[in-house]
């Protein structure tokens, strides 16, 4: 925000962070109340169905639809109405002037009456540094995304939740064996989830383990277990490395601004959309940690765009 100067700066009545289906549905509805809103795309456009392949359980289609291809349409009906989609990222905000500022990409000042925040959550990782080195050349966080690159091989999921359950099963369509590692003895998921798991030929668990390393110098290799009793350090060969321990919402810009909870959702005053800061108003996986389905982000994206039109015109009035 430093040595950015806010005086030219365009000026909008709404500006939306983010275009998942909770960005994008705040566009579609605040464009049709003729608020020409600028949406600011984000590191990931579309968000997290871009990295998904069947959407099935989105009403209103009853034979499924891409992940890719449902967010193209979100962003035609949203540009149909004059929403104005803009690449780049908001990499900073001071939500304590009005308008409220917003830098874009570290350079771009942009004042904004309103404010909507879609940002979502992100993949989060196990924080090794041989993962980060290895992301994208065996390691993962998507295997919606990347399982088809291990046709025949071995490969390990990390996690114990619904979607470690529902990677471990995509990834049995191509890998020939699938390790899940889990750091307790019992699963979080759900029953059904957990018994398909349990059921299926090509999937062994490990229970009550933990990974302390990834191997391979250009490629994944292999990882190292331990038990979580600090007992029985082994390495464990495989050449695709999943991780699926849970998301992480991507609100630490608003850090100095807006009341989070101890992991970082954007607390929202019940039954809206509304912050702690008047006039901003977060929706979808970046203030929902219980439900984080598409058509939830979308129904909060849908609120955010009601609540900001009518506290406008409360303002104005
Ligand atoms: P969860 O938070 O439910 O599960 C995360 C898993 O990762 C837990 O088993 C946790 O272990 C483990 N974990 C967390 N941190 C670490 C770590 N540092 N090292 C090792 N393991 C770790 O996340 P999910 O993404 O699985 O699910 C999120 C929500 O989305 C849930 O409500 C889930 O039900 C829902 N969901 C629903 C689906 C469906 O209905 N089809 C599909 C996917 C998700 P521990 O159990 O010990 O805490």
């Amino acid at each position: 925000m430093e040595g950015i100067d806010f005086t030219n700066a365009e000026h909008r009545k709404v500006t939306i962070i983010g275009t998942g289906p909770a960005g994008l549905t705040a566009a579609i509805y605040s464009a049709r109340a003729n608020l020409s809103p600028l949406v600011i795309q984000g590191p990931e456009p579309g968000g997290q169905l871009i990295t998904t392949t069947d959407v099935e359980n989105y009403p209103g289609f009853p034979d499924g639809i891409m992940g890719p291809e449902i967010m193209q349409k979100f962003e035609a009906q949203a540009e149909r109405f004059g929403a104005e989609l803009r690449w780049g990222s908001v990499t900073s905000v001071d939500f304590s002037v009005r308008p409220f500022r917003m830098v874009v990409d570290e350079e771009t000042p942009v004042v904004s009456d309103t404010v909507i925040i879609s940002t979502g959550a992100s993949a989060r990782y196990l924080g090794l540094e041989n993962e980060a080195r290895l992301l994208g050349h065996g390691v993962s966080a998507c295997a919606t995304c990347d399982g088809a690159f291990f046709r025949g091989q071995e490969v390990a999921i990390v996690g114990g939740g619904d979607t470690a359950m529902e990677e471990a099963l995509f990834l049995t369509r191509f890998a020939s064996k699938v390790y899940v590692i889990h750091r307790r003895g019992e699963f979080r998921a759900s029953q059904i989830m957990q018994d398909r798991v349990l059921a299926h030929e090509k999937i062994e668990v490990i229970w009550n383990t933990e990974v302390i390393d990834i191997l391979g110098d250009k490629l994944v290799t292999g990882a190292v277990l331990r038990n979580t009793d600090g007992s029985n350090e082994r390495t464990l060969p495989v050449e695709g490395f999943f991780v699926a321990i849970g998301h992480r919402p991507n609100t630490d810009i608003f850090a100095d601004f807006l009341d989070r909870d101890a992991t970082g959702y954007i607390l929202t005053k019940p039954d809206s959309t509304y912050t702690n800061v008047e006039g901003v108003f977060a929706s979808g996986d970046a203030q929902d940690h219980v439900y984080r389905q598409a058509i939830t982000a979308a129904g909060t994206g849908c609120m955010a765009a009601i609540d900001a039109e009518r506290w406008l015109a409360d303002q104005e009035a």
